[in-house]
């Protein structure tokens, strides 16, 4: 057995050669009339994997194959059988279960399935190995595929998220199974502020971020228990076992920035007024007042059980345009409670993009 990366420059993608006869043939990636094998390890069963395919396929999407494979068939090369007339092999460093889905992708359309699902809550984890491999490999189009399926599936704005979460009304009440993840909901997002931060897909960190923040902290979404199901959309947990130290420091910052908004901010203050003499400027006062100290009372303690200030502000202000208040008190609630909301996305939104914490 030849080392490849005595022979060439590429030669360390292969960090050693393989016999053709080693290893089990891929059921669909392996084309009888491929002129390249490619050999990985399997990361679940350690055993090798080979592909065969055409290098031709390969190189025209990645300049990194296109380089590996310029190189005569010699076995000094490819480090493959002493037989020139068996086809050269190729081990590769990658785990075999993420050239699988690389290829795929390369041979589609099937391939393409993994992007056509939204808002998979699996595809950020299949997405880092990919993103991973087509960074080596400088391959594009995937990389902007992966970043393209992110970037539509979560909100980009305070707007965006308001949005799509407001599609969770229609599940309410409803138990939902992780494999059946709706597409209208908002799903995982520790593995999606991963793949976000890997990607550098900034515009989504703000929605990742505040969704790990409300998430509900009893339930790892990875091991729901027996039935396999949610309790309810707004009790969705997470995969906290993926959280890095950084999401930590951010969670902890967000939770600080944001108590201190609410405090800071209506409705906690603007309750204040509300409750003595009712909002200043109010001209029906008797009926107003105890209308908002009462409403205004609910989301103050449903703020601190929900952990999701934003929706809770968004309730209170449908609440009051639904109301008899008078327009005057409805014209103020909105004010504030949409001033409150604009704070605090936009502080979250420099915490989750920031990358010196
Ligand atoms: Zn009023």
């Amino acid at each position: 057995m030849k080392h490849a990366s005595e022979a060439n420059d590429v030669g360390d993608l292969m960090s050693q050669c393989e016999r053709n006869d080693e290893g089990e043939r891929h059921p669909s990636l392996w084309f009888e009339d491929g002129n390249i094998i490619v050999s990985a390890k399997s990361a679940e069963t350690q055993k090798l994997m080979l592909f065969r395919v055409h290098k031709s396929v390969l190189s025209r999407q990645s300049s990194v194959f296109a380089g590996l494979f310029s190189l005569p068939d010699t076995p000094e090369n490819y480090g493959g059988p002493e037989d020139l007339s068996e086809i050269p092999t190729v081990f590769l460093a990658d785990d075999a279960e993420g050239i699988a889905d690389l290829f795929n992708i390369l041979y589609g359309p099937q391939g393409f399935n993994l992007f056509t699902r939204k808002r998979n809550p699996d595809f950020p984890l299949q997405g880092m190995k990919l993103l991973k491999i087509a960074d080596k490999y400088e391959l594009d189009a995937i990389k902007n595929a992966i970043v393209s399926r992110m970037s539509t599936d979560w909100p980009k704005s305070l707007e965006e998220w308001d949005t799509i979460d407001a599609n969770g009304a229609l599940f309410e009440g409803n138990f939902i199974r992780r494999s059946d993840w709706p597409e209208e909901l908002i799903p995982e997002p520790i593995s999606a502020a991963i793949l976000a931060k890997e990607g550098k897909i900034t515009d989504i960190m703000a929605a990742t971020f505040y969704d790990v923040y409300r998430s509900y902290r009893f339930i790892n979404w990875d091991n729901p228990g027996p039935t396999g199901v949610d309790t309810s959309y707004s009790h969705k947990g997470a995969r906290w076992a993926l959280a890095t130290p950084e999401h930590l420091r951010k969670l902890l910052l967000i939770q600080e920035i944001i108590d201190r908004t609410l405090a800071q901010n209506s409705p906690f203050v603007f309750l204040q007024g509300a409750v003595g003499e009712g909002i200043e400027g109010c001209q029906t006062a008797h009926i107003c007042q105890p209308l908002v100290a009462k409403k205004a009372f609910e989301v103050v303690g449903d703020i601190w059980d929900s952990r999701d200030p934003l929706a809770l502000l968004r309730q209170f202000i449908d609440w009051s345009n639904g109301s008899i208040l008078c327009p005057f008190c409805k014209a103020e609630i909105l004010d504030q409670a949409s001033v409150t909301r604009t704070e605090i996305w936009e502080k979250v939104r420099r915490v989750a993009e920031s990358d010196h914490l």
